[in-house]
């Protein structure tokens, strides 16, 4: 059974208690469907499929939730990876609005799954706190109203006050407060989901890397190390951590990390410094993101970089991050840090869609991913089993090449920049 060792050393695996150790694949079955990845993604996209009927095997390179979905922030709330105004000027008010409805529409879906499906443990708090550094209580007004009149979504203002009675750092100056924002365990919601696939007869084949894709009759068939499937349709969901399966979905994406470290208990200490139960991102472009554990743990998130390899000293990076900010914490001890990566396309929006006849993509949903996996996740299948077409919305952000390792300098400069442009504003602003 267990088998959690194979996991990324992370809070979430330690924690994850006995779940099964799936087997390789080892016939040549054929399904109607053949979903690649059993991250979030892959999770929903195949759970939905076989809510309404069709055959699913699910294919996964190391272990169910192995990659970012079982190893981030845990924060659901509305909205992309990418700026919504962006969104919105270029889609246009209407389907730009839409677009943003569906983004809460994914958010709701896991909070539905977590409630339909019993899944123990896994929501562990309400609500989200976007926290400004900068002090500017004008510009946060604005943007709370901008929220409701661009997207009809309501947001509550919290002055200077106010925040640091929750928030209690001087960094803070107002904040917004989405009441429906929740947070999770990720890796736990993972396993919720697969086990219920497999309950609706859906196979999940784990240490299964899908190699090669070729047309089959009227299908694919995808070729593993172990054996071959065909299916009349492949849904790709490997995000930043496949490069050749279809290369030009992978040169479309860059593998962008961010990193978390938790805290070892400190319910007492933690009082003195954050008092709210929800979660909290500061609103500069590459921020810091923090929630209270169940048990009186922080998690703390931050960086950005297309650096790949794990620093050497990241635990001592995160932890001073979290005491520029709170340096009553000064006793915290660190229980763990880990990386993981994102894939990111240029546009900073995810990829979703049909590729070719009968082969589909979902990908690239960024730091921005609890809640448009799952929105992809039901998109694809209405499209593949209804021949729904909400997925269209999305069909102006396309797979333009990220540049490969140039690519990767260029949004390596381009998050320095942003976050010496955060450091400015945040310096003029008081
Ligand atoms: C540290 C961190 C913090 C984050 N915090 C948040 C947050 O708080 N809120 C939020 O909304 N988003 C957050 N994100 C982003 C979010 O986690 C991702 O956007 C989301 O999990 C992506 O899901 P996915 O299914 O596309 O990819 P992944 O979860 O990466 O899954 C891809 C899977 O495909 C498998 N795979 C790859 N190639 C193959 C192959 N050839 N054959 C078979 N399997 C293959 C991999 O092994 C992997 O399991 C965070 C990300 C990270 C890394």
């Amino acid at each position: 059974m267990n088998a959690t060792t194979d996991y990324p050393n992370s809070y979430y695996a330690e924690t994850l208690g006995d779940v099964p150790k799936r087997s390789a694949l080892a016939d040549n079955p054929d399904v109607d469907v053949c979903v690649i990845g059993a991250g979030l993604a892959g999770l929903t996209t195949a759970l939905e499929l076989l809510r309404t009927g069709k055959s699913v095997c699910v294919l996964e390179a190391k272990r169910v939730g192995w990659g970012a979905s079982g190893l981030n922030g845990g924060f659901v709330s509305a909205g992309f990876a990418g700026s919504t105004s962006d969104m919105l000027n270029r889609l246009g008010r209407v389907d730009g609005r839409e677009a943003y409805r569906l983004s809460i529409d994914g958010m709701n879906y896991v909070r539905d799954q977590i409630r339909d499906l019993k899944m123990d443990d896994v929501l562990d708090g309400n609500g989200e706190f976007h926290v400004y550094r900068q002090n500017d209580t004008q510009a946060v007004l604005h943007e709370c109203e901008r929220a409701k009149v661009d997207l009809d979504h309501d947001l509550l203002f919290h002055n200077t006050q106010d925040t640091r009675s929750l928030m209690k750092s001087e960094r803070y100056h107002n904040a917004l407060y989405d009441p429906n924002g929740f947070h999770i365990n990720p890796l736990k919601y993972c396993h919720g989901l697969a086990e219920e696939i497999e309950r609706l007869g859906g196979d999940i084949f784990e240490d299964t890397k899908a190699q090669n894709l070729t047309r089959s009759g009227v299908g694919w068939k995808v070729s593993t190390q172990t054996a071959d499937i065909t299916a009349h349709h492949i849904v790709l969901c490997t995000s930043a951590y496949d490069f050749k399966l279809y290369p030009s979905i992978s040169r479309a994406m860059q593998p962008v990390a961010t990193y978390v470290m938790v805290t070892h208990p400190m319910a007492e200490l933690l009082d003195q410094a954050i008092t709210t139960p929800a979660s909290i991102a500061d609103t500069r472009r590459a921020g810091d993101y923090y929630r209270r554990l169940p048990g009186g743990r922080l998690l703390w998130g931050g960086r950005i970089t297309t650096r790949q390899s794990k620093p050497f000293h990241l635990a001592e990076m995160m932890r001073r991050d979290m005491l520029s900010v709170y340096p009553q914490l000064n006793a915290a001890k660190t229980s763990h840090a880990w990386a993981g990566l994102m894939g990111y396309a240029l546009h900073s929006m995810p990829l979703i869609g049909q590729v070719e006849d009968g082969l589909w993509m979902a990908t690239a949903f960024g730091g921005h991913g609890l809640n448009t996996t799952a929105m992809a996740g039901e998109l694809i299948a209405g499209a593949i089993t209804q021949g729904d077409d909400r997925y269209k919305l999305f069909a102006s952000y396309k797979r333009n090449w990220a540049g490969g390792l140039i690519g990767r300098a260029g949004v390596q400069t381009k998050y320095w920049s942003m976050q010496l442009r955060d450091k400015f504003d945040e310096t003029v602003s008081h």
